[in-house]
């Protein structure tokens, strides 16, 4: 770890900014955002919020806060403030974050059309009768809100500010972004359909946004600084909410808060996948702001690079840059930047792991922080790694992202470490597949272990070392970990098949043979059963070439799993584009010289189609054999000296790249402690009975 000092260049980024009655200390402001732990895993939530801050941001969020049970996000797991008993929680939180000199921000939040209400089963209120628009389509309408209605709205609006005032933070949204808000709904004339003074024209659509701006400045009383967040286009043209009308908006507002956040709406648009927007891509959109308000403005744009967040400051874009995913990601990006430590950056990659594991209700994930959401649990700390326990040395045999984040872990805990990788490069899957169509930045995370492992004297790495049986038992190191990946089936099985085609091994290609190089023929028919990134790119990779792609899946959409990652409608809009046809909702069943059989997974009428090569992105077996060998020699393991050998990432069974890196992360930090094998290995916080001692 060097010590230089801050770059002159980025001292910018490290002025305060004084927002209202509060100031920031620096431009670095974390946005709210979404984790998955919310009101159900308060400790693990403030204790990951309190870590940012302690990393350098300036201003820590909370995620959506609900003011009112109509508007209830189940089964998503977010904040809530209905009633004084969800203090505590949000008194935790904005704690944890003062504690580090931070300012603490809290997003309130009625959600309308984005909420079914499932948990309290009260309707949800909007400004007109829709239908709501949650991930599983659930048979639920909003109520159009009459005039007693937007008073109780503002009503239930005006008490979640006085409690968060009470609770401690420093900076209170009004949220009108995204496609998750009452205030954004009444704004854009695609979700308001009134005929009243709060429907139709610019000035009455923004009438409720700036009432409620009024009630929530006269509430807070000074004690608070007032955010307005909001979205300045819904990238739908003029069926929704346009930049223009948005500027104007701001306009009219312009001086009433005393902080604009600016966002694309709907949350895909704002958290776009690396595979589909670069680095600053909101900056056509949010340029004009500043020129419209004398107010501070914070934007994202998934920002890891210190001269892009200068940029964004010297030409007077942005006052902050705010983050969500560069600050899970890196929640000492700020700290690193000023330490003059911009290559220790753990840089985002845009895979929307994250986002994912969000939308199925449990706790935040990230691949590239194998920590966040184990800060409390598991007590990992993202940037502390605890001292070895032995002198054992250890061996780590491949240079995926496992291997390479057991290695990097390892040699921060001054483990002395070998680490051994058959082929030519470093990164295992992640170096290939960062060479597909829009993966590139996927690349990082080998990039990030690679620059620390190769400056540190007590990790050394050996390329082009595949490694055997004997020569693990004879080197004789006491630990070993075998890191040692997958590689896709030939045979079709996966979800739709448990039993192989008939006809597919012997004439099938794989992922891993693409990769490679392995092409057959003009004609390719990509079958996915896999359901995740790796059919489309695949077909987009053959059709780049001039091939002529054929894609089928078994799902009713391309890439389903994709759609909790926010990326699934571009990418299925990507394969439609690029492949001669798309067939879904079909099985492979035969495989022929020249052709194929589907099926209808529904009728189970079938289809024949000519090809010249089926591409099977199927499910992948664990390179696990260098274990089972050693674990067969058990015996001869004392002698040489080996105390355990343990079977780590895509080799124990293959999955994400995120969890790989935590798999190899998981490795490093137990090393040497003792475990329980039947007990739990986090902590939980458990609900506690009511009426019960
Ligand atoms: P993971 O995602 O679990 O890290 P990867 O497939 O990305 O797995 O990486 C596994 C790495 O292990 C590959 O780079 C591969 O070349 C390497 N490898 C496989 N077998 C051996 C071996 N016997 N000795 C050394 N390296 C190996
Ligand atoms: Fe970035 Fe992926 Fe981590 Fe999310 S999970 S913060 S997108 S690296």
């Amino acid at each position: 770890m060097s010590n230089a000092a801050c770059d002159p260049r980025f001292k910018i980024l490290f002025e305060p900014v004084q927002v209202g009655p509060r100031t920031a200390r620096n431009r670095f402001y974390q946005v709210p955002h979404c984790n998955g732990l919310g009101h159900l895993h308060p400790t693990a939530m403030a204790t990951m919020r309190g870590i940012k801050a302690e990393g350098g941001w300036a201003v820590v969020s909370t995620e959506q806060c609900e003011i009112h049970p109509s508007a209830d996000s189940a089964s998503l797991v977010e904040l809530r403030l209905w009633d004084d008993r969800d203090l505590p929680t949000l008194e935790l939180m904005a704690h944890k974050v003062k504690e580090h000199g931070s300012l603490a921000g809290i997003e309130l939040v009625y959600s309308s059309y984005a909420v079914a209400s499932l948990y309290s089963r009260e309707i949800p209120l909007g400004p007109s009768h829709l239908p709501v628009q949650t991930p599983h389509q659930d048979p639920v309408q909003c109520r159009a809100m009459d005039k007693d209605d937007i008073a109780d709205l503002r009503r239930w609006h005006r008490s979640a500010v006085r409690r968060a005032v009470k609770a401690g933070f420093d900076i209170v949204y009004v949220y009108s972004a995204h496609n998750l808000s009452v205030l954004f709904h009444f704004l854009s004339r695609r979700w308001n359909h009134r005929t009243d003074e709060y429907g139709g024209v610019l000035e009455n659509r923004v009438r409720l946004l700036r009432e409620i701006i009024d009630d929530t400045r006269d509430e807070i009383a000074g004690d608070a600084a007032l955010a307005v967040r909001i979205s300045v286009s819904e990238l739908v043209g003029d069926r929704g909410l346009e930049t223009h009308e948005a500027e104007d908006a701001i306009g009219m507002l312009a001086e009433l808060p005393d902080l604009w956040d600016v966002t694309l709406s709907d949350w895909a648009n704002d958290s776009q996948t690396s595979r589909f927007a670069p680095e600053a891509a909101e900056e056509p959109f949010v340029n004009r702001i500043k020129k419209l308000t004398t107010k501070p403005v914070v934007g994202v744009g998934r920002f890891t690079s210190p001269d892009t967040m200068v940029s964004q400051i010297r030409r007077g874009i942005l006052d902050f840059i705010g983050a969500a995913r560069p600050s899970i990601a890196d929640p000492f990006l700020p700290k690193k930047i000023e330490e003059g430590r911009i290559d220790e950056i753990r840089e985002c990659i845009g895979c929307n792991i994250c986002v994912a594991h969000d939308e199925h209700s449990v706790p935040i994930r990230c691949t590239q922080n194998p920590t966040q959401g184990e800060e409390w649990r598991k007590g990992w700390h993202p940037e502390q790694a605890a001292p070895k326990q032995s002198d054992d040395k250890v061996l780590v045999v491949g240079a995926g992202p496992a291997g390479l984040e057991a290695a990097l872990h390892l040699g921060q805990r001054g483990y002395d470490v070998i680490l051994a990788e058959k082929s030519r490069e470093l990164g295992g899957r992640v170096a290939r597949e960062a060479r597909l169509p829009g993966l590139a930045t996927w690349g990082r995370v080998r990039d990030y272990r690679e620059t620390l492992i190769l400056r540190m004297h007590n990790v050394q790495t050996f390329l082009e070392s595949g490694l055997d049986t004997r020569e693990v038992i004879e080197f004789g190191f006491a630990r070993v970990a075998i890191a040692t990946g997958a590689h896709w089936r030939r045979d079709g099985v996966a979800r739709y098949h448990q039993r192989a085609v008939p006809g597919l091994e012997e004439r099938c290609l794989t992922p891993d043979d693409i990769i490679a190089g392995r092409r057959g023929g003009e004609r390719y028919l990509v079958y996915d059963d896999d359901h995740y990134y790796m059919g489309g790119v695949i077909a987009e990779l053959l059709a780049a070439e001039g091939l002529q792609v054929t894609y089928v899946t078994t799902s009713g959409l391309v890439s389903p799993w994709s759609v909790a990652a926010l990326d699934q409608h571009r990418i299925q809009k990507a394969v439609m584009e690029a492949c001669c046809s798309v067939h879904v909702s079909k099985g492979l069943i035969e495989v022929h010289d020249g052709s194929v059989v589907l099926e209808c997974v529904f009728t189970g009428a079938t289809t024949e189609i000519k090809c010249d090569s089926v591409v099977a992105v199927t499910a992948r077996i664990p390179n696990d054999t260098l274990f089972v060998d050693l674990k067969a020699r058990r015996s001869e393991w004392v002698e040489a000296g080996v105390k355990s050998v343990d079977l780590i990432g895509d080799a124990y069974a293959p999955g994400t790249i995120a969890a790989a890196v935590y798999s190899g992360h998981s490795y490093a930090r137990n090393l040497g402690a003792r475990i329980d094998g039947d007990a739990v290995p986090f902590k939980r916080e458990l609900t506690k009975l009511e009426g019960h001692p």
